[in-house]
């Protein structure tokens, strides 16, 4: 088999070998239910999950009893919402806060809570993918109830000034949520220094399995329960734990935070590398997302006149996984509502791709891909009846 080029860390990441380890002893070894608490074997299940909670506090600065696991980001996501909503029914509280960019398990959540009357404000962003604190201020109402808005965004890559948002929601007396699931392992968070009152986690992007995740929820923010059965999760999410992701997920964030510093400077100066030399070989590009507040791995270009899904196959060709501006929606050819956020027209915005390296990245992977990609656009454009933007508006 040829060699493969994973560069959609954003969508997913391999399983650490240490997760997986981990993970397996919990199938046969240890595979006690952590509610039965009168013999060893579900007591050691317990312990699992109470070592695992306490991890994951750290590496964000919370406490324990502040950390629920959950299904993953989307979930949390549904749940700061739905349940700060359904906490605040008839009591005066029914207007959220988020922006345009948000991943859609938030967009989608506020939608359906317009349903039930909740109104939501939609923050702009400007070219660079960033929200003005001004706006977000004159949004704020003696009706809100909460903020929502992500560490960084998964598309373009941009971190919002989060510990300020924080102190403009704590100000106001509004909580805030931030959806961190691509800050993880990549940004300092620190829940208590920038005002956070609820986050989201996930573990599959930072070297963990699927369907595991977490949700921080500060000490006494009134938030409904999110499913109704057993005690699990201090009853506030039922059903038995699943021990095994939930030591696979505590282990992907140990080894993150292990060596955080080193990691985050090795990925940002091979992005720089990778953006660099992606300006310097292909003419007619457009770096989307802010060019230094920006995710350390995330590398999302539009290439003008040239589809981004046409792009996406030739790189398959190559063994080169990336993923454009519509992937998010695959089937529908709607251009991202982030690239469009941001102020890209339609055209552009389907000419773009995402790369996302990872710990495998070499600097060495990266010339071969910035030297197909040139290959690929040349070619694209050569055939392409649209040579500039003049040809764009004749049509
Ligand atoms: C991946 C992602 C999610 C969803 O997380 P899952 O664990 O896949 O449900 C939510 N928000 C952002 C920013 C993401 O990148």
């Amino acid at each position: 088999m040829s060699k493969k080029f994973y560069l959609d860390n954003a969508a997913t990441t391999r399983v650490k070998k240490e997760v997986i380890d981990e993970m397996l002893k919990y199938f046969d070894e240890k595979y006690g239910n952590p509610s039965s608490q009168l013999y060893e074997l579900g007591r050691r299940s317990k312990e699992a999950i109470d070592n695992a909670r306490k991890i994951v506090a750290d590496f964000i600065n919370a406490d324990e009893k502040e950390i629920y696991f959950t299904a993953g980001g989307s979930e949390s996501d549904n749940w700061a919402l739905k349940g700060v909503a359904f906490a605040n029914f008839n009591k005066g509280k029914n207007h959220i806060i988020t922006t345009k960019i948000e991943h859609h398990a938030v967009l989608h959540t506020c939608e359906y809570l317009e349903k039930f009357g909740v109104k939501t404000t939609y923050l702009d962003v400007d070219k660079y993918g960033m929200i003005d604190l001004e706006q977000l201020k004159e949004a704020i109402t003696p009706e809100t109830m909460l903020i929502s808005i992500m560490f960084a965004n998964n598309e373009i890559g941009t971190i919002q000034p989060i510990e300020q948002i924080g102190e403009i929601a704590k100000e106001h007396g509004v909580l805030l949520h931030v959806d961190a699931v691509q800050a993880m392992g990549a940004v300092k968070i620190d829940v208590k220094k920038q005002h956070i009152d609820l986050l989201s986690m996930s573990a599959h992007k930072l070297g963990g399995p699927k369907g595991i995740g977490g949700m921080f929820i500060r000490k006494g923010v009134k938030i409904d329960n999110l499913i109704h059965g057993g005690g699990q999760e201090r009853g506030k999410r039922a059903g038995t734990e699943g021990v095994q992701n939930i030591v696979g997920f505590a282990k992907a964030v140990e080894l993150a935070s292990k060596d955080f510093d080193a990691h985050v400077k090795k990925l940002t100066s091979l992005r720089n590398k990778f953006i660099e030399g992606i300006k310097n070989n292909i003419p007619d590009v457009i770096l989307n997302g802010h060019p230094t507040m920006r995710l350390p791995n995330n590398v999302n270009f539009s290439y003008k006149y040239v589809e981004g899904e046409s792009i996406l196959l030739l790189l398959d060709m190559d063994g080169i996984s990336a993923s454009s501006g519509s992937a998010c929606t695959s089937g529908s050819l709607d251009p991202s509502h982030v690239l469009l956020a941001t102020g890209l027209d339609h055209g552009t915005a389907h000419g773009s791709i995402r790369f996302t390296i990872g710990e495998e990245t070499t600097e060495e992977d990266i010339s071969f891909v910035v030297q197909t990609m040139k290959g690929i656009v040349e070619r694209l454009r050569m055939m392409s009846p649209i040579k500039n933007d003049e040809d764009l508006y004749k049509k």
